[in-house]
């Protein structure tokens, strides 16, 4: 049975404060929907996923650098969302769909698979868990009576259905719904109650998101990783440093562009990765590099590091040098950094120092750098 996901991320909510929808806000170093849809590619064996996204966050997509997922753009409602999202699952024709909100990004593999697992023998299936607490209601800041609180369950998601049944529930329905579940029993589809989970709670509000970080906080994964260059000064009338080209009296040797500063930054990741050194990655004997943009190797080290499901949330580099000077080009060289590495330029430092005009740096024969890079695991 090929099950999709839909990942319901359209909303404006700004509860949460933030300035931006609480989907797109950082949790522990990276956005709460790239959290979101990685615990769904972390279960084996689940088809597409389908993100509904409002059109003006195009940008905050391609800054979350989530992969390769099917986009739609969501509607002035939640319903409308869902059935921008089920269809552009059309011509993927999936057998089950788990529809889920972005703002739950603490939802596991165990929830996941019990709602899969009931779907072999229901229409639809959601997590839920039962009402603990006393119910009151009030008016007026006063209790004015209690509620039964047997036989009421507080819903989550994801929540999953057969998908040609739910599509079709979508398309018949008209006005307003709580969620899914309600479109689908509007439709005379039953739905099957599975075990939900506390931590997969719902970030509503500005203190959800320390509530989340320190749910996460007991598996958190943190690495510091440092890197160390130097480049000969040669003849030319310019040098690359942190992916800016600085006019100078001297060029930098090297086998590619000599760009000292995204050589250490480079090597800061890999360090942190514990995967080796650019001239592993990319050896100097290998012609193909020669003259290469060194953009290519920082790349190369960020996609790595989304490969071993880390994100890279800062790094700080220093150019040791007593020419050029670095001030009047710090900005651009993190503005360029932020843009290869798909960061805010605020989670980027580039400075710089001289020797006191001691050592090679001090004679100006050469520039060094030292960089260390911070990788939190998601
Ligand atoms: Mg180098």
């Amino acid at each position: 049975m090929q099950t999709a996901i839909i990942i319901v991320a359209a909303g404006r909510g700004t509860r949460a404060g933030g300035g931006r929808p609480k989907q797109w806000q950082a949790l522990a170093g990276r956005p709460v929907l790239a959290h979101t849809v990685a615990a769904f590619r972390a279960v084996a064996d689940l088809g597409p996923v389908a993100l509904v996204i409002h059109p003006e966050d195009a940008d905050l997509l391609q800054a979350a650098a989530i992969g390769d997922v099917i986009v739609a753009h969501g509607g002035a409602t939640r319903n409308e969302s869902v059935l921008a999202g089920l269809e552009a699952l059309v011509p993927h024709a999936p057998d089950a769909v788990l529809i889920h909100d972005a703002a739950r990004p603490l939802v596991d593999a165990a929830v996941i698979g019990r709602v899969c697992r009931a779907l072999q023998d229901h229409d639809g299936a959601a997590p839920a868990l039962e009402v603990t607490d006393a119910l009151w209601r009030g008016a007026g800041g006063l209790v004015s009576g209690t509620q039964d609180r047997r036989g009421l369950w507080r819903a989550q998601t994801p929540q999953g259905f057969r998908y040609d049944a739910i599509l079709a529930a979508h398309r018949a329905h008209r006005g307003d719904a709580a969620d899914d579940v309600e479109v689908a029993r509007a439709a005379g589809l039953s739905v099957a109650i599975v075990e939900g989970a506390e931590r997969n709670l719902k970030i509503t509000r500005a203190e959800d998101f320390a509530r989340a970080e320190a749910l996460m906080g007991g598996q958190m994964d943190i690495r510091t990783g440092n890197g160390f260059d130097v480049h000969a000064c040669g003849p030319g009338d310019h040098v690359w440093l942190c992916g800016v080209k600085v006019p100078h009296d001297h060029g930098l040797v090297g086998h590619s562009d000599a760009d000292v500063g995204m050589h250490a930054v480079t090597d800061a990741i890999y360090g942190a990765l514990a995967c080796g050194d650019i001239g592993q990655h990319f050896p100097p004997s290998d012609p193909q590099w020669k003259g290469a943009a060194s953009e290519i190797f920082l790349r190369h080290a960020c996609d790595l590091a989304r490969d071993k499901g880390f994100a890279i949330t800062h790094t700080d580099c220093t150019l040791i040098c007593e020419r050029p000077r670095i001030g009047p080009h710090a900005g651009a060289m993190r503005a360029a950094l932020a843009g290869i590495m798909g960061l805010d330029p605020d989670r980027i430092s580039v400075k710089a120092t001289t020797s006191e005009r001691l050592g090679f740096t001090g004679r100006g024969e050469g520039i060094a750098a030292i960089a260390t890079a911070t990788l939190v695991r998601s």
